[in-house]
């Protein structure tokens, strides 16, 4: 048996300041034709599982290219093309494969593609032929359409956020698509719209015990694969919004009446599962009064993870103005701060403008004078478990208050962004980190408190600040909606 494996992951936000070419995708690219980038196979969570199973299973196993970049506006249309026409050209050479399996995230857009998950899986089920299984892998913070389900054999997507199983269905999509390689099950695939919005941590309830339910169902009575897809909400066209996608094996009403079903338990719980917000003020006099720390702020209006540019200084401002001490915040991405912090030296005192660089979301820059306590060249994070570089950085010391500033942007996943760069995460009464959600899996187990922060930013909560255009309407919370 033959397997084809790509990967190409972008979670695209409308109204992101960021523009995104191929350039970006370079973070993470994979190309098993050239060996370049394979040093870092394992980073390629999805991906790197399919082509292990597929060897493990003594299939014969395609590779195409694997690249991933953070989260930022709609991708320029010609590089789009060009890495998509380079899986395609892949997969013609592969030719006959008995299935194909894609890492995609579910809400990728360049600019004439409002869908570029539906347009690869369009033109490779063109490719591959309507027999071929075709499994794709999404991020749950997918916006699923027609073209999508039409084209796919197998839609699925991660079940928690943080994101902490892709391997584990990525395990599932390789062992469901493998039996319809083999004639063993018929999959059909169904999804129910759930028209909201909103940020849906699975670490709470009753949403833990809502996703560990679905999961009990699947394997059993025909079903196969249920996804809770949480959608992503600065996408603006009108396919956007959470859903629900069930697999079943060969019964479409099946799998279509346990979508509408779990969809609208999903929606009436919206209110209960979202994430509990605070204002900036609120926090951080919760935080400051906790007994004991350290207390995790998480701000994910700035979360670079969901397309914010990652260097707005609205947190950052205000400690200074409460002349907070003990506290630290990683990371303001800021190359050119680095760079002067670089020049200067460790233990240098200077006069530094950080931040509030990138657009309207940012805020101001905050001018500081800063004593540089740590530079390292080559610090990295962890995400899961894979690896991620955060390119030259600088720690820097005002006034009681400890930054990291950094120069490849992505959110904080793990204590090392703050440990790589001397700062003893465990003494600090405040941990401000700019996340929405994946820092859970790493700072939960030693956070004293961890508190969900709504400041102004590019990701805020109060989503009709940004100019949808096309978005799809009843939509909540910003309508009444009855389903
Ligand atoms: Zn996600």
């Amino acid at each position: 048996m033959k397997l084809f494996t790509a990967g190409f992951s972008h979670e695209t936000n409308s109204f992101s300041p960021l523009p995104t070419s191929k350039r970006n995708f370079e973070e993470l690219m994979i190309r098993p034709r050239t060996g370049k980038g394979m040093d870092r196979l394992k980073d390629a969570v999805g991906y790197a599982d399919f082509i292990r199973l597929g060897e493990e299973s003594q299939m014969q196993v395609a590779k195409s290219l694997y690249c991933e970049a953070q989260p930022s506006a709609p991708m320029n249309r010609k590089d789009y093309e060009e890495i998509r026409d380079e899986i395609l050209a892949d997969l013609k050479a592969a030719m006959p494969v008995d299935m194909v399996l894609l890492m995609l995230h579910g809400a990728h857009v360049a600019q004439g593609y409002d869908d570029c998950e539906g347009d690869i899986a369009e033109r490779v089920r063109a490719i591959v032929g309507p027999k071929v299984p075709i499994g794709i892998e999404l991020d749950l913070h997918a916006n699923v359409t027609q073209k999508m389900l039409k084209n796919a054999t197998a839609l699925m997507a991660c079940k928690e956020y943080p994101h902490i199983d892709f391997a584990a269905r990525a395990k599932d999509l390789f062992e469901l698509c493998s039996r319809a390689a083999r004639g063993e099950i018929k999959p059909v695939m169904a999804k129910f719209d759930v028209p909201m919005l909103g940020n849906f941590p699975t670490t709470r309830e009753p949403l833990r015990s809502f996703v560990d339910e679905t999961t009990r169902m699947e394997g059993k009575d025909g079903i196969l694969s249920v996804s809770l897809i949480h959608g992503f909400a600065w996408a603006d066209f009108p396919e956007m919004g959470a859903s629900v996608v069930v697999v079943a094996d060969g019964n479409v009403d099946k799998a279509m009446s346990l979508a509408e079903t779990l969809g609208r338990r999903f929606f009436n719980m919206r209110d209960k599962i979202k994430s509990p917000l605070q204002s900036l003020d609120q926090a951080l006099d919760q935080a400051m009064a906790e007994p004991k720390g350290p207390v995790v702020i998480a701000d994910r209006s700035d979360n670079a993870g969901g397309g914010a540019p990652g260097d707005s200084t609205y947190v950052l401002a205000e400690m200074i103005r409460r002349g907070l001490k003990n506290v630290a915040l990683a990371m303001i991405w800021d190359p050119m701060a680095v760079q002067s912090c670089f020049d200067a030296g460790v233990g240098a005192v200077i006069d530094l403008r950080i931040g509030g660089k990138t657009g309207k979301f940012s805020g101001q820059p905050v001018d500081v004078t800063a004593k540089i306590t740590a530079l390292a060249e080559k610090p990295r994070q962890f995400v899961f478990g894979a690896e991620a570089p955060l390119g030259r950085s600088a720690a820097i010391h005002v006034d009681g208050i400890d930054i990291v500033l950094n120069s490849i942007r992505q959110q904080t996943f793990s204590p090392e962004c703050f440990t790589e760069l001397g700062i003893d995460v465990t003494k600090k009464q405040i941990l401000a980190v700019k996340s929405a959600q994946h820092f859970h899996a790493a700072f939960a187990p030693f956070a004293s408190k961890i508190i969900y922060l709504d400041a102004p930013g590019a990701l805020s909560t109060n989503y009709l600040q940004y100019p949808f255009k096309r978005m799809r309407r009843p939509m909540a919370p910003l309508d009444e909606v009855t389903l």
